[in-house]
Parts: structure tokens; sequence; C-alpha cells
């Protein structure tokens, strides 16, 4: 049984929605459980262009698939909402990524983990605090330190309406 933190973004067509569809999509992957959610973050995009604000969020499941099974899982999650790649870091409806697997150290062509930009990205540390907030990383830096070093810059923390988990924060 792994402990898997998944982010989850959205900034196309009603996020809030997707969000929550993700969630329920989460909640039935085959061999794990939905353990909890954290609150909804709003954060304003990075990437090319003019982009819509996101929506983030970050849950924690129970997994006996493996790495790559879950990843594939999440990819078709996000087929399911439509999601088209048009370019790198572009609008999307739904993104979902494998933020850290226990203490694994995963690099591989498809998967790197824990996921590399997360340390930089306010939208992932603090709804990883919501869950768990004396989490050390696989390199034993606590995220108490690296939230210290972050900004709250173009976050904002949400109430968390119509979450679908057994346990929200
Ligand atoms: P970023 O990785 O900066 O958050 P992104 O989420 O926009 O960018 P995507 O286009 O969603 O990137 O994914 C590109 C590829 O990243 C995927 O096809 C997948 O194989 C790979 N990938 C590597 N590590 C991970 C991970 N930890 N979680 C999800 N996908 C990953
Ligand atoms: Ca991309
Ligand atoms: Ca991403
Ligand atoms: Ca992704």
């Amino acid at each position: 049984m792994t402990h898997a933190y998944i982010g989850l973004g959205s900034n196309l067509d009603n996020p809030g929605a997707h969000i929550t569809r993700a969630l329920d999509e989460l909640a039935k992957l085959p061999l794990s459980q939905l353990i909890a959610c954290s609150a909804r973050y709003s954060s304003r995009a990075v990437g090319p262009g003019d982009q819509p604000d996101y929506i983030n969020a970050v849950t924690l499941i129970n997994t006996e698939l493996t790495p790559l099974q879950l990843l594939d899982e999440l990819q078709a999650i996000e087929q399911m909402h439509q999601r088209v790649r048009i370019e790198h870091w572009g609008p999307r409806t739904l993104d979902l990524d494998i933020l850290l697997l226990d203490n694994q150290i995963i690099t591989n062509k498809r998967l790197q983990v824990p996921h590399p930009f997360m340390a930089q990205r306010n939208f992932v540390l603090y709804p990883l605090a919501d869950i768990t907030p004396n989490l050390i990383l696989p390199c034993g830096t606590p995220l108490s330190e690296l939230l210290a070093n972050s900004s709250h810059d173009g976050l904002e923390r949400l109430k968390n309406e119509g979450a679908s988990c057994e346990r929200n924060v």
C-alpha cells in the first residue's frame, strides 16, 4: 500500500465543477481509497498568454496500483475531461499530477516523483499542508521549511464547497 499525494488543477470551462468531478473519479480508482482532501485554492496561472485563474487542490489516496498504473489511471481521468494538449503549460480542463509516493524517488521517462516543481509551487505546498502539516519530503526537507520560503502570491484559499471527501480539512 502506497500513500499517494495527487495535485489537481483546472482553469477552463467551470474549473470548480471539473475539480468536484475529479474528486469523485479519484474516489473510484481501482485498488485505492481516497483518504483526505485539502481545501480548494485559486491561483494565478503561470505559463503562456493571459489565462484564467486556476482552481487547485491536493488529495491523499492509499493505493496498491504501481506508479505507472496510477499515472495511466490519472491520464485516463484527464482524457474523460476532454483535456486537449495544445501547448506546454497552456490552459486545461483538468491536470492531475503525482506529487509524492511515500518516500519513493522515481526518475522514469514518463514519471518523475517527487514532482520536479512541487517545492516551488505555493498552490501545491499550501494544500499539502492542509492534509499533512508535518510532512517530510523524501529529500529530508520538512514541508514547513518550504512553506516558510514560499509566498502567498496569487493564491487564495476558497471555501471547500461540494467536495466529496470523507475527511475534508
Ligand atoms: P508540470 O509537470 O510542470 O506540472 P504539466 O502538468 O502541464 O506540467 P503535462 O502536460 O500534464 O505537464 O504532463 C506532461 C508529462 O509529464 C506527462 O505525459 C507525464 O508522462 C509526465 N510526468 C512526469 N512526472 C509526472 C508526475 N509526477 N505526475 C504526472 N505526470 C508526470
Ligand atoms: Ca502540458
Ligand atoms: Ca501540472
Ligand atoms: Ca500534469
